[in-house]
């Protein structure tokens, strides 16, 4: 039976063995989808292990979506601008490197009608989540992508990668003072409850608000969201399905229906965890 894994650390709270499979009774593929918890320094060790096994694939989670890059044989324009890998394909001796986030958030979005072709975006974070999302939504044609993070340097290393692209960089304080559609939060302040320095009149009854993160409650920034009666407040759940579906794609090219995932999770008592 085709192998495939999840590397992270720590690893125990992913429903990613869960939604792999979901996707695998629905298509019909028959595999195996396991965690695997890798040690800090003990990363490339584990995947060249498991390799020589026979995994056919594998997911990479925090915090080894960098070194999962430098680990691969060839990767995908996406993969390179994002500098992270979340998929890696183990095929004729070498190891292909995608990323798959960006493409589950927008899915998501789209699923859910926002309409991102000239929309004023702001992406909270600069972190990996951040980069691997800023292409996906440039391919959407917005208006303008505002980066805005607690550490301007990162979002400005982001937007450098760019050309030609309405794309800018700012901090907290800065975007408070402009006016968005649509505000994804990709920091991992909504995994800690810790609040974010965002202003209230940023958020109106016109903006669309995606976090990320998801878990039973609303998460802060979709609390806050709802408090000041954004039009739409949107958490992560959907994106986590996405990415999964994309993986799956690359590895056996079918793409699963994602509704009856995110309905078997939504469901689900325990469904507060990070992929
Ligand atoms: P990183 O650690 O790479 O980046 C964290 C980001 O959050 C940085 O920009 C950091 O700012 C910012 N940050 C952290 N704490 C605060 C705070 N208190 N106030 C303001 N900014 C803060 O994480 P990732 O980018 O990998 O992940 C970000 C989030 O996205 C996580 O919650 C993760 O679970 C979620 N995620 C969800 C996915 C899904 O499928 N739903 C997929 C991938 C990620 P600074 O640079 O200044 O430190």
């Amino acid at each position: 039976m085709d192998q495939y894994r999840v590397f992270g650390n720590p690893i125990k709270q992913s429903r990613s063995p869960l939604i792999h499979q979901s996707f695998a009774l629905a298509t019909e593929q028959v595999l195996n989808y396991e965690i695997q918890f890798a040690e800090l320094n003990g990363f490339n060790e584990a995947v060249t292990e498991f390799i020589a096994q026979g995994g056919k694939g594998a997911n990479v989670t925090a915090p080894f979506k960098e070194q999962a890059m430098a680990m691969c044989d060839e990767l995908t324009e996406h993969a390179k601008f994002s500098g992270a890998v979340n998929t890696l394909t183990f095929k004729n001796g070498k190891i292909y490197g995608d990323t798959t986030d960006g493409v589950g958030l927008v899915n998501d979005l789209l699923a859910h009608n926002v309409c991102l072709e000239n929309s004023r975006i702001l992406l909270l974070g600069a972190g990996g989540a951040s980069k691997g999302v800023v292409l996906p939504l440039l391919n959407k044609a917005p208006k303008s992508l505002t980066i805005a993070n607690r550490t301007v340097s990162k979002a400005q290393a982001i937007v450098e990668q760019y050309t030609n692209e309405p794309l800018s960089a700012c901090s907290f304080e800065e975007a408070n003072e402009q006016v968005f559609d649509v505000i994804i939060n990709a920091t991992s302040a909504g995994l800690t409850g810790a609040g974010l320095p965002i202003a209230e009149k940023l958020i109106t009854e016109n903006s669309v608000c995606y976090d990320m993160t998801y878990g039973k409650e609303l998460t802060p920034f979709l609390k806050k969201a709802t408090e000041l009666k954004a039009k739409q407040v949107i958490d992560g759940l959907g994106m986590l399905v996405g990415q999964a579906a994309e993986s799956f794609y690359i590895w056996r090219g079918i793409r699963p229906n994602v509704d009856s995932v995110i309905a078997k999770l939504k469901s689900s008592l325990f469904y507060r965890y990070k992929f």
